[in-house]
């Protein structure tokens, strides 16, 4: 193994085939694993010592928030035999014990070179290496750089104007002393009231003559419940390791717990109120995410978790006006990182301890002696900043990291940080991050997280090697896709409605921007693995062989989609086109029983109307505003044979309310006991009959549109061509989701979407053959597509989808409605698939989508001539 030299040293005795940088649990990790797969590795560290977080963060009350026995290094099953955590949530004394026993485990002292800092480095495109400087001047060189330097390592300075000119003692929580400090007989102030502020202010407390908490925003904060490891929690894990630490890597958050089910909007007071208690006695963090299973992403649910949180806060507090400042009513639970404390809210209940809100007493300054508050002046004679870090880049851009074509990573991240997997960035060959910015990281047991980009990487180099391959980067593409796909995950969550670390609000000029992976680290994970499975998707590696690249995208699909077809495919349901008609509408009845009911409308009228040959069942939606409304005919999906005019109940409750149009959903009859062309009969049937009833259904007269879904598009279609032909009455607009327009099974998007998607190529074919002979597919009014002329149809709203087998002919509808001059928009569902926009209330992506079309639906109604003359 190579040896580091004196300062400037730059002879081959400094070159190695990897630099990594910290040596917290990320950067020992990755040390001990790349010696095992026999690279020569070098890491620098700050600090004097291993440890990272544990190393610096030594204030009184400091402890890890997710249970130590899942805080802790899995990777070795000896490692755990040796090790046993005495606490529930062990002290900082006893973790940096733990990395340090790593370290000597392992021997891993002897390649850190401890006191040093790198704060420059630069790739060397000639010779495919990175040039590595500390601040001592010491130059490293090496084939691959590591950034294992910590998400919540860069300490964030106090923005406090004064805050150097105190002369009193001062200490940072982020790099505390290693000499006990004493605040016996001490005025003391601590400012900030994040993780480490509600971790130090009991201790404090109990110490000083007084304490003053000076808060900006108050935190929700749980009850620890610490104390030994409970012995079934031992059990648990005792009982079969592998297989907990296996749940561990596969769960959403790094800790294997139950998923909810219960959903707050939709559970009795009684049943909210009886999971919520359950889950507070657990004195967890990662189960109080997921009290309830829409908690995240709907603000009616969440505000239920809030509101019993802050009721726990005021019956902790004895004086209700404290009470009340202590209770967070800016941000929803989970958004800003909740904190878990040990007496945090009853030391208010301390005759010593003061609270100030800064936000209605901001501090003018400190001084010498203390804090000016407006007109009051407090002396102190210790102030403690609490006041955070800059997380997840702040580490990362310290360093002046210059990469191809002299790009510097600050100026690329400039916008906020465009990674691929959080692993890599394009334009920094070699360089990998571990737990960075687009990876799942601070939002799990970062335990996990850390071992499994330590692997990922480690298998990455060592892959490259026995592929006679020395250089790896990321494409552009690849990277933009996984920004994207980072940037969906976190928009279905309430997380960017919150100014939180995670969104890098704390930071003055700080892009906001949702920096980890929201979307869980089993789907993190199975992404990482789908790159790796798929010849490395989206990396451009290189050696003296040549280039290759596999160039792609690794995630297109919406993520709450993909967990609902995970959800779908977990019943383990038949296929519909197994199934005999009857009991194929028998499991979409259930399935459609199952789902939340959609928004509240103003009114619901169920009612018969004249069919082509009987009577057929609508159901109608009237807007809670004051009528008339514009009429929306609405037909259902279900290939002309599953569903009825109230299969599609929650999307027309969400037309009905989003376009502030009366939806009127009509049931037609259904193949194959009514095959071609009955639904497209009953389809006119019904408009002719709305038409003539409009005035009294409570609709404008003459101002109607035709809208539909799959199969219910078909006929929605063909409604508008044979009104077209037989001269009336106006339709203003046609509102096509995922529209069936032809019989041809040819196209990509059949081959491409063919299985998987709920709607497969097999069951459109199952679905035409029950609705229409083969030799009627292609008479227009089963295939619109097929007309001879689409000229004088009216506007159109088409909107495909794109895991849809019927994506390319809703395009190709799209298209040839254009050429024939009529006025249409083409709505494309990014990353949805055939049902998913339909999915209100549970597929939360849709929801944009659905608010274009129903904006496409107004549109009709405003440029309608009449309308528009008048
Ligand atoms: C108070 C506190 C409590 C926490 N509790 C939990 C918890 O309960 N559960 C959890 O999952 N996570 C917790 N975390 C997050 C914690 O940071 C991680 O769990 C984990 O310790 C990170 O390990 P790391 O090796 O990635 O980074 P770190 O432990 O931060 O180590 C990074 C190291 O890199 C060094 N470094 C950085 N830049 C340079 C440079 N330019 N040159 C040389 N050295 C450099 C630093 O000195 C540091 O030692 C907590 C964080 C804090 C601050």
């Amino acid at each position: 193994m190579a040896e580091v030299q004196s300062p400037g040293a730059s002879g081959p005795s400094n070159q190695f085939d990897v630099v990594v940088v910290g040596a917290g649990f990320a950067g020992l990790y990755m040390l001990h694993r790349l010696r095992r797969v026999g690279f020569s590795v070098r890491v620098i560290e700050a600090a004097s010592d291993v440890g990272g977080t544990w190393y610096w963060n030594r204030y009184p009350g400091a402890r890890c928030d997710i249970p130590t026995t899942d805080y802790t290094f899995g990777f070795d099953p000896e490692l755990e035999r040796l090790w046993t955590w005495s606490e529930k949530y062990a002290t900082q004394p006893e973790i940096l014990r733990f990395a340090q026993f790593v370290a000597d485990h392992y021997e891993l002292r002897g390649d850190i070179r401890f006191d040093e800092r790198v704060v420059a480095a630069r790739w060397d495109a000639l010779a495919s290496r990175w040039c590595l400087t500390t601040d001592s001047g010491l130059q490293l060189s090496a084939r691959f750089y590591v950034m294992a330097s910590g998400c919540l390592s860069q300490p964030k300075p106090p923005e406090i104007k004064g805050a150097n000119r105190f002369l009193g003692e001062v200490y940072f929580t982020s790099s505390w002393p290693h000499d006990e400090v004493d605040f016996t007989g001490k005025r003391v102030a601590v400012i900030g009231t994040g993780s480490s502020g509600v971790q130090c202010i009991p201790p404090i407390a109990a110490q000083a003559e007084q304490l003053t908490v000076f808060q900006r925003t108050p935190n929700f904060s749980i009850p620890a419940r610490n104390g030994p490891v409970k012995p079934e929690r031992r059990a648990q894990i005792g009982k079969d390791r592998d297989a907990y630490r296996r749940d561990a890597k596969w769960s959403r958050t790094g800790v294997p717990v139950e998923l909810p089910t219960v959903m707050a909007r939709f559970a009795s007071p009684e049943v909210r109120r009886e999971r919520f208690e359950a889950v507070w006695s657990l004195g967890e963090l990662i189960p109080m995410y997921g009290v309830f299973a829409d908690q995240a992403l709907f603000p009616e649910a969440n505000a239920v978790v809030a509101e019993m949180v802050r009721e726990k806060i005021r019956s902790q507090v004895a004086d209700q006006e404290v009470a009340r400042l202590l209770c967070p009513t800016d941000h929803a639970y989970g958004t800003k990182r909740p904190c878990l404390d040990t007496g945090y809210y009853a030391t208010f209940n301390r005759p010593n301890v003061r609270l100030v809100d800064l936000r209605t007493h901001p501090i003018r300054t400190i001084t010498e002696a203390g804090v000016v508050l407006g007109d009051e002046v407090m002396d102190f004679d210790v102030i403690v900043f609490a006041t955070g870090f800059d997380a997840m880049t702040g580490a990362l851009v310290a360093v002046d990291i210059v990469g191809r074509d002299g790009l510097t990573l600050k100026q690329k991240w400039a916008g906020g940080p465009a990674t691929y997997l959080g692993l890599m960035t394009t334009g920094f060959p070699n360089f990998f991050t571990l737990t960075g910015p687009g990876s799942p990281s601070v939002l799990s047991n970062m335990m996990v997280s850390i071992e499994q980009h330590v692997e990922w990487v480690a298998d990455c180099l060592s892959r490259l090697r026995t592929q006679g391959l020395d250089t790896i980067e990321p494409t552009e593409l690849a990277e933009k896709g996984w920004v994207g796909h980072v940037a969906d995950c976190a928009a279905i969550t309430l997380h960017s409605t919150a100014n939180s670390w995670y969104m890098g609000a704390n930071v003055p000029g700080k892009q906001r921007v949702f920096l980890p992976y929201v979307g869980g680290v089993d789907a993190y994970r199975q992404a990482c693995e789908d790159v790796v499975a798929a010849g490395d998707l989206g990396f451009r590696r290189s050696g003296p062989g040549g280039t290759q690249c596999n160039d792609g995208v690794i995630r297109r699909m919406q993520p709450d989609v993909s967990r609902v077809l995970q959800m779908l495919s977990a019943l383990n349901l038949p296929t519909f086109e197994s199934l005999p008609v009857d009991q194929a509408r028998a499991l979409l009845a259930k399935l459609t029983s199952a789902r939340p009911p959609g928004p509240a409308v103003g009114e619901i009228i169920d009612g018969t109307l004249a069919g082509a040959v009987g009577p057929l069942a609508y159901r109608l939606y009237r807007p809670a505003s004051v009528g008339p409304h514009p009429v929306l005919v609405y037909f259902h999906g279900g290939g002309w044979v599953l569903g009825s005019h109230v299969s599609d109940d929650p999307l027309c409750r969400d037309l009905c309310n989003r376009a502030e149009v009366l939806v009127v959903s009509v049931d037609y009859r259904h193949a194959p006991e009514a095959r071609f062309p009955a639904a497209a009969d009953d389809g006119l049937a019904a408009v002719l009959w709305i038409a003539e009833h409009a005035a009294a259904l409570g609709g404008i007269p003459d101002s109607m549109a035709v809208a539909g879904w799959s199969a219910g598009a078909n006929v929605a279609a063909v409604t508008c061509q044979q009104l077209r032909d037989r001269g009336g009455p106006a339709i203003v607009g046609q509102l096509l989701l995922a529209p069936v327009v032809d019989c041809d099974t040819a196209r990509p998007s059949y081959r491409e979407n063919a299985d998987g998607y709920v709607l497969t190529a097999a069951l459109m074919r199952w679905f035409w053959d029950q609705y229409a002979d083969s030799a009627d597919r292609a008479h227009p009014k089963a295939s619109p597509l097929k007309a001879r002329d689409l000229a004088g149809l009216p506007r159109a709203c088409v909107v495909t989808c794109d895991f849809d087998p019927l994506r390319d002919e809703g395009i190709a509808y799209s298209e040839a409605l254009a050429a024939a001059a009529v006025p249409v928009q083409h709505i494309r569902g990014r990353g949805h698939t055939h049902g998913s926009l339909t999915m209100v209330d549970v597929v939360v992506s849709g929801a944009a989508v659905r608010a274009d079309m129903a904006q496409a639906v107004r549109n009709f109604f405003k440029q309608q001539p009449s309308l528009a003359e008048a």
